[in-house]
Order: structure tokens, then C-alpha cells, then sequence
């Protein structure tokens, strides 16, 4: 059973003061959300006080980003244990912003992701394609590539922990989702990799949707066999908008909520 988890994914928006309003508005609107996993992602600023304004909740903490380095001379850089301190349970690693205007690697992201297992944080690792990339019939070769490199260093032991975000690019922002089948396509993709790589655990693994997410197309897509939660940009910076996201319906939920679905 694979519990879904729906993710915020904030980008560089909100202050710590506009976080702090974003939890006193939407926890209580979330607060029977106990069958999922329920995360936020601010900026590393607002990372502080969003884990005051979020102590005692159901809502978990995340970082968008993360140094694969424990400390040193890296300038601007935020480490693991800063993470961990602050008390973030997970990490977004290799979204495409970071890959395209940041030029990250997929083994750069690889050793992101085994410095916040390190820690005994959860990684979220994007993957996704490209417009082009998908137009020249190349999703699963740039995907599964992405998948081989980014998750190269994942510990076998911790690999069913891992949350993976299938976001193809052209879907980011831009108010254009992918369909449920066209997602669910590529979720199917990412599971065998993750089989071939990972065993059985790639049962357990969850895999997100991303790109455009919204309250009005988030049922059909959880709807789909192995979408296993979102990562949510745009929708989730209004309270009310995230929350419907959070309350999905349909097959894939029961109405008193679920604790999973079969795998
Ligand atoms: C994202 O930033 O990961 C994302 C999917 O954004 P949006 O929901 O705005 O497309």
C-alpha cells in the first residue's frame, strides 16, 4: 500500500511572514487529512518559522534544494544537517529549474539525494522531459536516463523511502497537464525502472505527478494506478487551492480518506 503524498512546492514565493499566514490558514482546513502524507516546501528562509507555525501538525517540512556537502567553503550553500536541525523531513532534489537555469547533473543530483538519506531525511527526485525531448519521442530514454543517474547512489535498504516526481517540463507552469493516461504511461515506465534498479521495493516507492496540478484535475490524475501523489507549484500558494489537492476524490480515495492503495 502506497500512501499518497501531496507536496507544495513554493518556489521562490512568500516570505517567512506570508509562510506563517499560509499555516494559519490552511492547517485547519487540513487537519483531517490523516490518510496522506502532507508536505510544504518554502523558501529556506521562511523555513524557520514555517516549522513553528507547523509543530504538532499533520503537515511535514520540506527543503526545495540541498548541498551534497556536510560544510565547508560553499558559499550561498545550505547543508543536510542545517536541513535536519530545522526539522525538515524531506528535500526536493533535481526539480528541472534547478537543471536547467542552475545546470545540474543528474550525478550531482545523485549526491543530494544520498547526503539526505545520510541525514535520515527523504529525498523528492524530479525527473521529466522536455517539449522537445517528448515531441522527438525520447520521453522514456531521457527519463529512465534521469532515473539510472539521479538515483545511482540511493542505498538499497532505504530505496522504498524514496519519493520520485515524474514533471515533464512543458507541464511546469504553464497551465498545460499532461492527460492522466499520458502521465500514468510514463509513472508505469518509471516503476519498472525503478523494479530493475531497486527489486521489489520500487513497489513501495511513491511517484508524483507534477506540472500544472490543480484542484479541478488533481481526481482523474490520482485516479491513475501508480500516481502516487503531486508535487503541486502554482496551486499550492493559496491555501483553499492546495487543500482541495490535499482532499482529492475519486476511486483512488475512499470519502472518510484512505490509508493507501493497493500496489
Ligand atoms: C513545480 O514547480 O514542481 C510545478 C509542478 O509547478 P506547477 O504546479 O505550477 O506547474
Amino acid at each position: 500500500m502506497r500512501r499518497p503524498i501531496l507536496a507544495a512546492n513554493w518556489k521562490m514565493h512568500k516570505t517567512a511572514g506570508e509562510a506563517a499566514d499560509f499555516a494559519a490558514a490552511f492547517l485547519p482546513l487540513v487537519k483531517d487529512a490523516d490518510a496522506v502524507d502532507v508536505v510544504v516546501a518554502p523558501p529556506f528562509t521562511a523555513l524557520d518559522r514555517l516549522a513553528s507555525a507547523l509543530a504538532g501538525s499533520n503537515v511535514a517540512l520540506a527543503a526545495k534544494n540541498v548541498s551534497p556537502e556536510p560544510q565547508g567553503a560553499f558559499t550561498g550553500e545550505v547543508s543536510v544537517g542545517m536541513l535536519a536541525e530545522l526539522g525538515c523531513r524531506y528535500a526536493i532534489v533535481g526539480h528541472s529549474e534547478r537543471r536547467t537555469l542552475f545546470g545540474e547533473t543528474d550525478g550531482f543530483v545523485a549526491r543530494k539525494a544520498a547526503a539526505l538519506f545520510a541525514a535520515g531525511l527523504v529525498p523528492i527526485v524530479c525527473v521529466g522531459e522536455s517539449l522537445e525531448e517528448r515531441e522527438a519521442g525520447r520521453t522514456t530514454a531521457v527519463v529512465g536516463a534521469q532515473i539510472d543517474g539521479s538515483l545511482a547512489e540511493v542505498p538499497a535498504e532505504r530505496a522504498s523511502a524514496l519519493v520520485v516526481a515524474y514533471e515533464p517540463i512543458w507541464a511546469i507552469g504553464t497551465g498545460r497537464t499532461a492527460t492522466p493516461e499520458m502521465a500514468q504511461e510514463v509513472h508505469a515506465f518509471v516503476r519498472e525502472r525503478l523494479r530493475g534498479r531497486f527489486g521489489d521495493a520500487a513497489r513501495d516507492i511513491r511517484i508524483q505527478y507534477g506540472g500544472s496540478v490543480k484542484p479541478d484535475n488533481v481526481d482523474s490524475l490520482m485516479a491513475q494506478p501508480d500516481i502516487d501523489g503531486a508535487l503541486v507549484g502554482g496551486a499550492s500558494l493559496d491555501p483553499a487551492a492546495f487543500a482541495r489537492i490535499v482532499h482529492f476524490e475519486g476511486p483512488g480515495r475512499e470519502p472518510s480518506g484512505r490509508s493507501g492503495r493497493p500496489s
